[in-house]
């Protein structure tokens, strides 16, 4: 998994030789540059889809910032480090490490480690935010993280795969592999050295190795920025294989599934929506006292947002200032059974039904403006260029019960900063349901039975996983 890789930028770290190993894995196996991630296409949600096979309908991880209706608070995974001190540091580690896991993820949403574990196969995973298993882990106790004493909520154990290196928190055997706290830029190394030493001492059936510095990079440096970082990633890759003799015998044993979460595009200006909804009661990051029907809490993550509406006769109001706000490009909720899409004074409605099939397969009734989403149909078939597998999305990111009743989306070059203030401007983001945003790279190398889709989906991969080993 190597996070927010865009496919523009894998096909030209190929290109230029700076990705031996992914061009390996291409020439000797399948590569699509338009596998389409979650709706909203950020982390939490995607890193989600990809590990339990379902969207956010199923999983339950709405987005990066969310409102917990029953607890009455927001829950902030991590958009910027000025947030989580919004929302006070502990909170959000406490929530970005055990709740999303242990409370969060739908109990019923298995994730791949969990069904390999049920078969009985030796699963392993690096740092992903998304480790839910089978096998009580322990903290480290002797690692950095777990000496700091503002940290030292960093004490419960958790269920996680057979073998889990999760920054130093929690570290199944010791490696002598260091995270320094999970620092960016020294993330994949750690996840490489652990990588080679389960190689070596051949400590897995399934291993999901996170590469994560990518994302970050993006960010600061922008889209185009991305060849360094994925060469640094596929140096990681290069750690396995020569751990095991060289690619041959390393893929000799192992099929090897390449994935990002989601991908990247350029922000050029962002837009505060706490600024833009000064005139409602905006619900505050640290507000404990009971909630005031008439409050409206906002959820910025990065390129798309949600807004919760707790009174109901107040939803007319706020999808009508959200679509005034310059900036703001898909204004969502639902009406009844159907879903809306509002964007440039234009609506499309839509639900399940039998009028068309989507290209993977699912079936849609719509009406109002197709170009709402880029909707075209041809032969009873409807596509989106512009907002791949739109329908599906919008509808799963809509049906998730935790998920804010508005949903928006920014338009190209535009970010909705965080609680903290915080936005990439000149950097890469994403989020939306656009094509670069969403759009990213699958590599399928070694897997067995066919491998044809008329539109992949990061949700494919764990189907693949569990295929692959025979189950299902
Ligand atoms: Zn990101």
């Amino acid at each position: 998994m190597i996070d927010g890789a865009r496919p523009a930028m894998i096909e030209q770290a190929v290109a230029d030789g700076r990705a031996p190993c992914l061009a390996t894995l291409i020439e000797r196996g399948s590569y699509s540059g338009e596998a389409v991630s979650a709706f909203p296409s950020v982390t939490p949600v995607c890193a989600a889809t990809i590990a339990t096979g379902l969207g956010p309908d199923r999983h339950q991880i709405p987005s990066m910032n969310w409102y917990h209706r029953a607890e009455g608070r927001y829950v902030e995974y991590g958009s910027s480090f000025r947030a989580a001190l919004r929302f006070g540091l502990g909170r959000q580690l406490t929530d970005t490490i055990y709740n999303m896991n242990g409370a969060h993820l739908a109990p019923d949403a298995l994730t791949v480690f969990e069904r390999l574990d049920d078969a009985g196969l030796r699963t392993a995973g690096t740092t992903y935010l998304i480790y839910r298993g089978r096998h009580l882990q322990q903290p480290a106790h002797d690692s950095t993280l777990a000496r700091i004493a503002a940290l030292a909520l960093v004490r419960r154990p958790v269920m996680g795969p057979r073998e889990l290196f999760y920054a130093d928190i929690f570290a199944s055997r010791d490696t002598g592999c260091r995270s320094t706290l999970g620092m960016p830029g020294v993330r994949d190394r750690h996840a490489g050295c652990v990588g080679d030493y389960l190689v070596r001492h051949d400590l897995f059936d399934f291993l999901l190795l996170s590469l994560p510095d990518n994302d970050n990079h993006s960010h600061k440096l922008g889209p185009d920025s991305q060849v360094a970082a994925i060469a640094q990633a596929d140096r990681q890759l290069a750690r396995l294989f020569e751990a095991a003799g060289g690619a041959d015998p390393f893929l000799e044993d192992h099929a090897v599934i390449v994935v990002a979460d989601h991908a990247h595009t350029l922000i050029e200006r962002t837009v505060s929506l706490g600024s833009q909804f000064a005139g409602f009661d905006v619900r505050r990051p640290t507000d404990m006292r009971p909630l005031e029907p008439a409050q409206i809490a906002i959820c910025p993550a990065q390129r798309a947002a949600m807004i919760y509406v707790f009174e109901p006769s107040m939803l007319a109001r706020v999808t009508a200032r959200a679509q005034r706000i310059d900036g703001v490009d898909h204004v969502i909720w639902r009406e009844g059974e159907e879903a809306v899409v509002a964007r440039g004074g234009a609506q499309l409605r839509f639900a399940p039904g039998e009028q068309l099939a989507d290209l993977r397969g699912r079936r849609w009734t719509f009406s109002g403006a197709a170009e709402v989403l880029d909707l075209r149909v041809r032969h009873g078939v409807v596509r989106s260029g512009e907002f791949p597998d739109a329908l599906a999305r919008v509808w799963d990111a809509t049906a998730c019960e935790p998920a804010g009743e508005v949903l928006l989306t920014a338009a190209a070059g535009v970010e909705f900063t965080d609680w903290g203030g915080a936005g990439h401007i000149g950097g890469g983001s994403h989020g939306s349901l656009s094509a670069g945003d969403s759009n990213v790279p699958l590599i399928c190398c070694g897997l067995e039975g066919e491998l044809n889709r008329a539109q992949w989906s990061i949700a494919d991969v764990a189907p693949l996983i569990t295929r692959h080993f025979g189950l299902d």
